[in-house]
């Protein structure tokens, strides 16, 4: 445990106050240490000294114009983790609550996720403390575009290829492209989550969602479960939960919440994803309008709840997939999980579960899908888009969907072998922590001190 303390110690001196990156680097040395302790290469060659530290950190000013000529003034960063198996790849996320600690948690994340994944990309996150919320379009776009100012020089088909991640969807790729191909006069593929009409995969969009959702079938099968009628709890209502909802549909589940920062909506004879859609997708509304088509669902504002964690915990649901944002299911809620007979909690987003919940989780016996397993669908199909663009190609949403089929059954199966491997049953954080960790030590050791 020593060497545990002493890598927070220092982080926390030479990195002060960026708690969810102490949270997220913890939780990965917490379960490193039956490896560690077998293998003393890694102590040999320093890699947990040199893995905590980003290869590359940007932070940068992004100033522009609202539409009543004032000057705004963001902070953008791009923190460039670890490249050992391949140029640095991980979304942007616009959303104000974005600092240091935030990128950096998320980057920290990425690397074992990518790595988990078994393609060849490195880590990396990046966003700004920009709210897109209210904005008009042309307030995005002036965003973007100065935001690409600076990324531009950073980035590179072969070098970092950000993606989208909270707050920026297809519409901000769209205006972040433009603006690096007019600045480099290249047009690469330089971002993933494009557009389908130009340079976009089919599936990136649904990605995240459905591979969280085949990951969680690899994970019942075991169990000798199945998604069939299992009534589900989804919190998001972006993207992410968005297609973890369409899926869960699709195999048969019945998913009945979401959520999104104005509160849960809770309708028990399951979500009507169509209504949903054109809400969160076509409209940009908040979820109480679900009621105007819905009268028998119910909306829980935020204020109504509890003070110890999140209203969506507490509906009686048989399978939990949290797709919002970090920190969002407690140890109180994952103690009324537990008391409800909840079987799985599945992570479409990251690190939304605290540390004390993921204690409860466990000791509870209840499946975890750690989200940096859980979730690598969406990156996994990003890689698949570079591969297209690389070699000027296209797929059919069935050969993306297959092998996003394949890449999840893969993730699940190496990150249970691992757990087994070091005796830890089905503790799958321990499997993915292990089993990303142990890709990405070993390249950097043959790589040199570099
Ligand atoms: P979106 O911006 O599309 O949706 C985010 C959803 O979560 C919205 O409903 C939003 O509500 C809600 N939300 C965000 N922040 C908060 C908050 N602080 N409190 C309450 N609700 C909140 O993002 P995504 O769906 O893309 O991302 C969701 C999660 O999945 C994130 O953790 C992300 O890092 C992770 N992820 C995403 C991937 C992707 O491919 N998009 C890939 C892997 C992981 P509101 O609109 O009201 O703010």
């Amino acid at each position: 445990m020593t060497y545990i303390h002493e890598t927070i110690t220092r982080l926390k001196s030479t990195s002060p106050a960026q708690s969810e990156f102490y949270q997220a680097v913890e939780e990965v040395l917490d379960s490193l240490q039956p490896l560690l302790e077998s293998n003393e290469q890694y102590k040999r060659h320093a890699i947990i000294e040199r893995i905590v530290e980003p290869e590359r950190q940007i932070m940068f000013r992004v100033p522009w114009m609202d539409d009543e000529n004032n000057v705004q003034v963001n902070k953008g960063y791009r923190i460039e983790f670890n490249s050992a198996l391949g140029p640095y790849k991980g979304g942007l996320r616009f959303h104000p609550s974005v600092n240091a600690s935030i990128v950096k948690f998320l980057g920290f994340e990425q690397i074992f996720k990518n790595a988990l994944t078994g393609l060849p990309i490195g880590g990396g996150k990046g966003g700004a403390n920009f709210n897109p919320k209210g904005k008009s379009d042309s307030e995005i776009m002036r965003f973007c575009q100065s935001f690409m100012n600076e990324l531009y020089r950073h980035i590179g088909p072969t070098t970092d290829v950000p993606a989208g991640d909270i707050g920026v969807g297809a519409r901000e790729i769209g205006y972040l492209f433009g603006q690096y191909k007019r600045l480099t006069g290249r047009y690469d593929g330089v971002l993933t989550g494009k557009s389908l009409l130009w340079g976009g995969s089919l599936v990136r969009k649904e990605a995240t969602g459905y591979g969280c959702v085949y990951f969680a079938q690899n994970m019942l099968d075991d169990m000798g479960e199945s998604l069939e009628g299992k009534t589900c709890l989804v919190s998001g209502a972006g993207n992410v939960a968005i297609y973890t909802i369409e899926k869960l549909q699709q195999l048969g589940a019945v998913p009945i919440t979401c959520s999104d920062s104005s509160g849960t909506l809770h309708h028990p004879n399951g979500i009507d994803l169509a209504t949903l859609k054109d809400l969160k997708e076509v409209r940009h509304q908040r979820l109480k309008a679900y009621l105007e088509v819905h009268s028998d669902a119910e909306f829980i504002p935020v204020s109504d709840y509890p003070e110890d964690g999140h209203a969506v915990w507490r509906i009686d649901g048989q399978l939990a997939f949290p797709c919002a944002t970090q920190n969002e299911l407690t140890a109180a809620d994952a103690e009324v999980l537990a008391e409800n007979g909840c079987l799985a909690v599945v992570e479409g987003a990251n690190m939304p579960s605290t540390q004390s919940a993921v204690d409860v989780i466990l000791d509870a016996k209840i499946y975890y899908g750690p989200g940096k397993a859980a979730n690598a669908g969406g990156v996994a199909t990003s890689q698949l888009e570079m591969a297209q663009n690389a070699s000027m190609q296209r797929w059919s949403f069935e050969e993306v969907d297959d092998k996003l089929k394949t890449i999840m059954a893969n993730v699940y199966t190496s990150v249970r072998d691992t757990a087994l491997e070091f005796d830890a049953g089905n503790n799958l954080v321990l499997g993915a922590n292990i089993a990303g960790f142990r890709k990405v030590a070993d390249a950097m050791i043959e790589q040199g001190l570099v």
